[in-house]
């Protein structure tokens, strides 16, 4: 998100992925458990192997423009889930929104996110009233979940992911994290259509990501986070200047997110040189990491 697909997309351009990719792709990878966990607040849908080989087709154009196979895949791995959790385990009980946020991988729950916007507290009703449209095509319709959108809707307070990407699953996290500090949680969503207001969101949430990769120290982590996220930053950026920027914008952030890694691995080989092994946490649900390894939950 927020409201808005991410990266922007429109059903046009996916019908026509659909038409000229459709005999290239298989289905998507299937998942080692279902339902609830390993946190109580993550959900995971059932795989359903023609759905989610389908929403693999229509998210090709997405895929392409991020450059990973793993955008919009309709499978997240127990590795990205578990980001998820050690992300979810840094923050304080005190950030109580950000506690009661759902993050729903791959899964579609109509009838359960009906009740979380009738029942949401935190953003007032004239608002969620105001996203219903949207909220009813993208999370009631099975629409939304076909073309498996990332993002993260403020009138229900869940995150929707379908990525199997630890930068994109905590850049939705990011979201949902700054979303729970804001005073008027409402009128700040509302907010968001604004261009000025959208792109500092966007960027704000990026840097969550990145911040939490560098505390960790997973380097690995920390420089694919700037190779995903500084494109897709891009496309909002590019739309925001140009009709079809998106895809300027794009190219621009992948050759400046690879310079960003780029400059960061030398200044790691001065000033730290360890080896680059990725302390990703574990994919067992029961040894999901501890929070007192995690980093600070004020991230810049
Ligand atoms: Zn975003």
């Amino acid at each position: 998100m927020r409201r808005n697909p991410e990266p922007v997309r429109t059903a046009g351009r996916r019908f026509t992925a659909v038409v000229l990719s459709f005999g290239l792709v298989g289905c998507a990878t299937t998942s080692p458990y279902i339902g609830i966990g390993p946190h109580p607040q993550i959900s995971r849908g059932r795989p359903q192997p023609l759905v989610d080989g389908l929403g693999n087709v229509l998210g090709l154009f997405a895929k392409l423009l991020l450059w990973s196979w793993k955008v919009d895949l309709h499978a997240v791995s127990p590795e990205t889930e578990a980001w998820l959790v050690r992300y979810i385990n840094s923050v304080p009980p005190q950030q109580k929104a950000f506690h009661d946020t759902r993050f729903r991988l791959n899964e579609w729950a109509p009838r359960d996110d009906l009740r979380r916007w009738r029942q949401n507290s935190h953003v007032a009703w004239p608002y969620r009233l105001l996203d219903l449209p949207w909220f009813i095509v993208l999370a009631v319709l099975p629409v939304g979940h076909l073309l498996g959108v990332d993002r993260y809707d403020p009138t229900t307070n869940t995150v929707y992911l379908y990525s199997d990407h630890p930068a994109i699953l905590l850049h939705e996290a990011g979201h949902a994290h700054n979303s729970s500090t804001q005073p008027h949680k409402g009128t700040y969503a509302f907010l968001y259509q604004l261009a000025g207001i959208q792109l500092f969101e966007e960027y704000h949430a990026s840097e969550r990501a990145i911040f939490f990769f560098t505390a960790t120290g997973d380097r690995h982590q920390e420089f694919g986070a700037y190779k995903i996220l500084y494109p897709a930053y891009g496309t909002y950026l590019g739309s925001h200047l140009l009709p079809f920027g998106n895809i300027p914008g794009a190219v621009v952030g992948h050759v400046w997110g690879r310079l960003k890694a780029r400059s960061r691995a030398r200044y790691y080989a001065i000033v730290n040189p360890t080896p680059l092994i990725s302390s990703s946490p574990s994919v067992s649900p029961a040894a999901a990491p501890q929070p007192a390894t995690a980093p600070p939950a004020t991230a810049p």
